[in-house]
Formats: structure tokens, sequence, C-alpha cells
């Protein structure tokens, strides 16, 4: 299959997951994760209309989102994904208009003075650690509420919902319905915050008929990447 025929398989696949929890594909939005690939990938998906696109490290991500630009890419939109460094803060901003991993009271300090200092804003995801192994990105659990109030604080950041990562080897239903807890204990605190950044390839119709507003899709759109190949 070629890259289009991917994207549009998983487009089409996108709504039937959706119909099954009463909505369309228009209620979810793809994410593409173009990591470990040439800009070409993003400039071809963007040539078919894709303007969504998600990268997890920032010295890969802000060369390719400029090669994009350069390309023709222009109104295209970057989220970054992956554990982001607090000395990596003021580059993303440059270049993503959502942040899918906040998680740590030391990033939401850094976020707080770039955001102030360059007089930006921004939309971001608190990222839940699912795992035992709180070496892992993400908040645990019991340290979401904490993080939250400290995320209010800054009106530069609005805070759209929870993400997460079904852990490997496990049951993502159990993941998800934890992620999804997590997602209404923010709500009683930010009561906007209602989307849900949930499932990748092997997991996103399973994600969205439970709910997600945000799948992040990369390798069932852009093939294996070149080094899990
Ligand atoms: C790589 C990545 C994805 C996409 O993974 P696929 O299995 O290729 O769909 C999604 N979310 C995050 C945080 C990632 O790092």
């Amino acid at each position: 299959m070629s890259l289009a025929e991917r994207y549009h398989s998983v487009l089409e696949r996108i709504g039937q997951a959706a119909q099954k929890s009463g909505r369309t594909s228009a209620d979810v939005e793809l994410v593409v994760i173009t990591k470990m690939h040439p800009a070409s990938v993003p400039f071809e998906l963007y040539q078919l209309g894709h303007r969504v696109f998600g990268e997890n490290k920032d010295q890969e991500a802000r060369p390719k989102a400029e090669e994009l630009a350069e390309l023709g890419g222009k109104s295209a939109s970057w989220h970054f994904v992956g554990q982001l460094q607090s000395n990596k803060v003021k580059s993303v901003l440059s270049y993503a208009d959502c942040i899918h991993s906040i998680d740590r009271p030391s990033l939401v300090k850094e976020l707080r003075k770039q955001l102030e200092n360059n007089d930006l804003s921004t939309t971001g995801f608190i990222e839940l650690n699912l795992t035992e192994d709180p070496g892992r990105g993400g908040v645990l659990p019991q340290d979401l509420a904490a993080l939250t109030e400290q995320l209010i604080e800054i009106e530069r950041i609005e805070i759209l919902g929870v993400m997460a990562v079904a852990g490997l080897g496990v049951d993502p239903r159990v993941d998800f319905e934890r992620a999804i807890r997590a997602s209404e204990e923010l709500r009683r605190i930010v009561p906007t915050a209602t989307s849900l950044s949930l499932g990748m390839s092997e997991d996103f119709e399973l994600a969205i008929e439970m709910g997600a507003t945000h799948v992040r899709i990369g390798s069932a759109i852009t093939g294996p990447r070149p080094n899990t190949a």
C-alpha cells in the first residue's frame, strides 16, 4: 500500500470507530506522527489535505517543521508528543501549537517563563504515567490534581485534557479506563478540559470507541519507522 492508501484507510477506520461511539470523524483529531521520517512524508500528506502532524523530539521536529513550511506546507499544525526537557521548551513553543506531554512541576514552571517572556500562548494535555515506572513520561495519577492546580495559574496555557500511552503487554482497555477516570478528576478542576489524547496505530479504534478526541497515529500511516523496520 502507498502512503496515500494507508492514510485513507486509517481515515476510514477512524470514521467507523467514531460512529460506534455516536460521533463522526470530525469529532476526532488525527495527529499523524512523522518521527524518523523525512519531511517529504508530511509534505505528501499535506498535499492530500492533511494539516496536523506530531513529533516526539525537538531536535528532529524543529528542522522538519521548517522544511515542510519551505516546501509549501505553511498552514501545518505541529503537536509535540514526546518527553519534553525544560531546555527545549523555548524551541518547541516556536513551532508547536499543542504539547501533549505536560507532566511535571518543573516543566510547567519553564513553560510559564517562556510563554511570558515571548508573549505566547499554547494548548496542552496533561500526560499520565500509567506504568509503575516513575522514570517514564507522565504524571502519576495521584499527582494529577496538584499539577493541575499549578497549571491553572497560567492563563497562557489552555488545558485541553488528558493524554496517555497504553502500556506494553497490558490490555489497552484497562489503561484507557484509567485515563478516563483521570480525565473525570481533571474536569472537576477544569470543566472545559474534555479532550482525550488516547490511541496509536495498534489501539486507536478502541480508543475512539471509548471516547478519544485526539489519536496519535504513526506507523499505520507512514509505514514502519526506518530503525524499527
Ligand atoms: C511514536 C508515537 C506515537 C505513534 O506510534 P505508532 O505506534 O507508530 O502509531 C504516538 N504517541 C507517541 C507519544 C509516540 O511517541
